[in-house]
């Protein structure tokens, strides 16, 4: 039976309201524009820690200039709750060597699941350290991204290191179209590939 995530989301912020304090999130962003949406919807909820870890980036100057957008946003946006950020070094080898072989896939295929593998296991890693509460990420708010194998990664990594997976669809109720909107609003750039050297070349 297909899973709607949606509504497991939708439980999962039911069920922390009887929490005594405000929970922690460690909240993987791949970008300010998406990530723009999730943290209005998600600081109502949680102190959260944007992790910025995306060595699929390519090249370094795309990425800083991603990230410092990721920077200016956490400064500017409307929060309800504590908002920092967690800075990574840039390092496109791990993910080189993690997507070794898959370079010609098609972009949804195996190379990207690779890649949401990377990213978000690096996040549960943080988390479980740390004592956060959940981990979660802001990429399945993309239309272009699948929340299914996103949401089933994040269960997997749930398992594995013991630490709570929020679920998300955060495509649903306009929420891409609202990450839009928001971008206009805190006037970010937007990028027009996904992020890696090898979706760079379809464009
Ligand atoms: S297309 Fe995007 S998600 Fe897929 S491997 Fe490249 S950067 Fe990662």
């Amino acid at each position: 039976m297909n899973k709607n995530y949606y509504l497991l989301f939708e439980e999962q912020i039911h069920s922390i309201k009887n929490y005594k304090k405000v929970p922690t999130l460690l909240l993987h962003s791949c970008c300010a524009p998406c990530s723009s949406q999730v943290i209005t919807c998600l600081t109502n909820y949680f102190n959260i820690t944007i992790l910025y870890y995306n060595p699929n980036i390519y090249p370094e100057k795309e990425y800083l200039k991603r990230k410092n957008e990721q920077i200016k946003l956490i400064k500017e946006i409307n929060k309800v709750n504590k908002l920092e950020i967690m800075d990574c070094d840039y390092d496109n080898d791990i993910y080189e060597k993690e997507i070794k072989g898959l370079e010609n896939e098609k972009e949804g295929g195996s190379r990207c699941y690779k890649c949401f593998t990377l990213r978000l296991e690096k996040t549960a890693k943080i988390a479980k350290k740390n004592n956060y509460d959940f981990f979660s990420t802001t990429l399945t708010i993309s239309p272009y991204k699948n929340s299914k194998l996103i949401n089933t990664i994040g269960e997997k990594l749930e398992k594995k290191y013991n630490v709570n997976w929020l679920y998300s669809d955060h495509k649903k109720k306009d929420g891409y179209k609202k990450s839009i909107e928001l971008s206009k609003k805190y006037n970010l750039y937007r990028q027009n590939y996904c992020g890696c050297i090898y979706s760079k070349r379809t464009y």
